[in-house]
């Protein structure tokens, strides 16, 4: 039977920023109720490797460092639920959610930390063959390729760590981009470079991915070069799309102020989006920096404005009734 639960500050999302709004918002009495919706413990679940949150002076992996955040979360009074919203009224608060479950999620302030989530080129064979070679989490999939060869596409920082990470698996990576240098950090370029496992093609973009159905999959990527409008083929068992990520705002559209890119609008140097009483923190809202310690930067941001958002509004009520 779907059930009605209320709280004074609920939080979408339980990557960086959703568990970081709640350790502040708990501590500051507000009792948080967090919906961790389809990937608990958000993106960084899908990595291995992170050696760029303070704190720790050795590599973490990511679905343990989530795993701590969400037990400290619990610690200090949060409540986690496994559901994911489907349906919001923002009109007026309490807002009003309403998760796949059925149940329905009263908060009088919101937290938006819904993340984003990986974007795919957009082929139509790309659709027919996801899950049978190609793929856009190598730390999720790379093992299914041991000792064959794969591809990574993109120039990113996230590209150029899938293939580093694939050569635990694989001797033969190729990283296709379609321009002529990365936009990953340096270091992981350097890294890159440094491997005699990984070949670079420039200047390529996928034009089609190559193969049939079970039980054998990926048998190749087509390329063109985007200088030259040549067309190549390279042979591949596993191609692992790395092109970056959009935010999850679909739900939100016609409810809250986006910005052009589909990111939710906040007020600059706040975490207040248009509607009153709703913040957004993480790379639901950042479109620069999207990392996770600026998400869970964000997230204590957002708890704090939230909390004095709360404090006014509750001060409000009590004049109104005493007059
Ligand atoms: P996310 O982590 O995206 O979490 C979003 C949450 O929202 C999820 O729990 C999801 O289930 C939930 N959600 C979405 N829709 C709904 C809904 N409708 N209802 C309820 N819940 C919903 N950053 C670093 O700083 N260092 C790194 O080493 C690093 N490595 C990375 C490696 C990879 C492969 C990737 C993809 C990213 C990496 N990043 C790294 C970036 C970092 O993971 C993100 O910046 C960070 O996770 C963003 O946190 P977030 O809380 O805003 O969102
Ligand atoms: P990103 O930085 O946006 O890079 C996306 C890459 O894919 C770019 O090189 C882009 O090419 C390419 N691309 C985009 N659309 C394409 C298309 N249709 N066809 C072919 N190539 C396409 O995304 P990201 O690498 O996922 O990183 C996202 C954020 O997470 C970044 O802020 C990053 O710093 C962070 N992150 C951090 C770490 C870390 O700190 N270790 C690890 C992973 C991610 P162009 O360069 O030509 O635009």
């Amino acid at each position: 039977m779907a059930v009605t639960h209320h709280t004074r500050m609920l939080v979408l999302g339980s990557g960086p920023a959703g568990l970081s709004a709640a350790i502040y918002g708990a501590r500051a009495g507000m009792e948080p109720i967090v919906v961790q919706g389809i990937q608990p413990g958000g993106q960084l679940m899908t990595t291995t490797d992170v050696e760029n949150y303070p704190g720790f002076r050795d590599v973490v992996q990511g679905p343990w460092l989530m795993g701590e955040m969400q037990a400290q979360a619990e610690h200090v009074g949060t409540r986690m639920m496994w559901d994911t919203i489907v349906d919001v009224d923002l009109t007026r608060r309490p807002f009003r959610l309403t998760g796949d479950s059925g149940d329905v999620y009263e908060g009088e302030v919101l937290v938006i930390a819904t993340g984003a989530q990986a974007r795919w080129l957009g082929l139509d064979s790309e659709e027919l063959l996801k899950g049978k070679g190609v793929s856009a989490c190598a730390t999720c999939d790379g093992f299914f390729y041991r000792g064959k060869k794969v591809a990574v596409i993109g120039g990113g920082n996230t590209a150029v760590e899938e293939a580093l990470y694939l050569t635990n698996h694989s001797d033969d990576v190729t990283i296709i981009h379609r321009r002529d240098s990365f936009r990953a950090e340096r270091i992981l370029q350097q890294r890159l470079f440094a491997s005699d496992k990984i070949n670079v093609l420039w200047n390529k973009q996928v034009e089609r991915f190559v193969g049939g159905g079970d039980p054998h999959g990926l048998v190749g990527i087509e390329l063109k070069d985007t200088v030259t409008g040549e067309l190549s083929m390279l042979d591949v068992d596993g191609g692992f799309v790395a092109i970056g990520h959009h935010p999850a705002t679909e739900l939100f559209r016609g409810h809250i102020a986006l910005d052009d890119d589909g990111y939710i609008a906040v007020e600059t140097g706040s975490t207040r989006t248009s509607v009153p009483g709703v913040f957004a923190c993480g790379d639901v809202m950042d479109k620069v920096y999207r990392q996770a310690v600026t998400a869970a930067g964000t997230g204590c941001m957002a708890a704090l404005d939230a909390e004095r958002f709360l404090q006014a509004v509750e001060f409000d009520d009590l004049a109104q009734a005493a007059e």
